[in-house]
């Protein structure tokens, strides 16, 4: 993808906003993680009210399907990827270019996990290569992690039509491919990028200001909710928000024991 001057621009703004803020989150005193009103604020505005998930706690779309199957999900990395590439198991395929079935370490400490492919993930098959996944990828390197050092996926591996909210049918039939991806990582910890992963991860119908900042679980693995980068685009300039994801990510950073 040709990228416009203004995006370039954009790009290299959030680059230094974000590590602006992750130098300032080393040196100075840790905002009161309720000190924002938007604290209590969604993810996006437009986003319709997922149903909540039926079963708790740790309530796992995938579950019935998995549970009735007698034999293990021995699947590969490979299988998982050329699975998902082949799918067609939920509407999202018809109008799919690319399926993204997530990249990095598949023996990853941390895991990272979106809402779905937008546009740019559609036309390339590779998950956050957008303006969000720029942010996300500078995040990651505000970590000291490298890219090639963490796992990055999403809920539904197929761009939902003009972005919106993947419905809940088609998460449950992706489910399967996240469970196993999660089951052969086996990462250290995991983080849930704004609402609608959050919310197949951590039970209840709580705001992602709530959520964020306090780890979930998840078979055994801590789950952090934060902002989904494209939130922090949205509200650019918006110092408290940033704050609060890095805020979130230190304590991720600390379990992984990186500090
Ligand atoms: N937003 C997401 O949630 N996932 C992507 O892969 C890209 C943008
Ligand atoms: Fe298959 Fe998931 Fe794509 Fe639906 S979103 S077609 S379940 S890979």
């Amino acid at each position: 993808m040709k990228k416009s001057p203004a995006e370039i621009l954009a790009g290299l703004r959030d680059h230094v906003d974000f590590l602006e803020e992750a130098g300032a989150g080393f040196i100075v005193a840790k905002a009161p993680s309720d000190a924002s009103a938007d604290a209590g604020r969604q993810p996006g505005p437009n986003t319709p009210k997922a149903p909540a998930p039926s079963v708790g706690p740790s309530p796992e779309p995938g579950a019935a399907a998995v549970s009735s199957h007698p034999t293990p999900d021995t699947r590969t990395p490979a299988e998982i990827e050329s699975q998902v590439r082949a799918c067609r198991l939920c509407r999202l395929h018809k109008l799919r270019t690319n399926a993204v079935p997530g990249e990095g370490d598949w023996s990853a400490g941390l895991m990272f996990i979106g809402e779905g492919p937008g546009r740019d993930e559609d036309l390339q098959g590779r998950p956050f290569v957008g303006r969000a996944g720029q942010l996300l990828r500078k995040i990651i390197a505000a970590m000291k992690f490298r890219e090639d050092e963490v796992y990055i996926t999403n809920v539904v591996k197929c761009r939902p039509p003009d972005n919106r909210v993947p419905c809940r049918d088609e998460v449950e039939a992706c489910w399967p491919y996240l469970a196993r991806q999660i089951e052969l990582i086996h990462p250290k910890v995991i983080v849930t990028l704004g609402k609608t992963p959050t919310e197949y991860f951590v039970p209840g119908r709580a705001a992602m200001g709530d959520l964020r900042g306090k780890f979930g679980d998840y078979k055994g693995i801590p789950v952090m909710p934060t902002f989904h980068p494209s939130y922090l685009i949205r509200n650019e300039g918006n110092k408290g928000i940033r704050r609060m994801v890095w805020d979130d990510m230190q304590k991720v950073m600390a379990l992984l024991g990186k500090k």
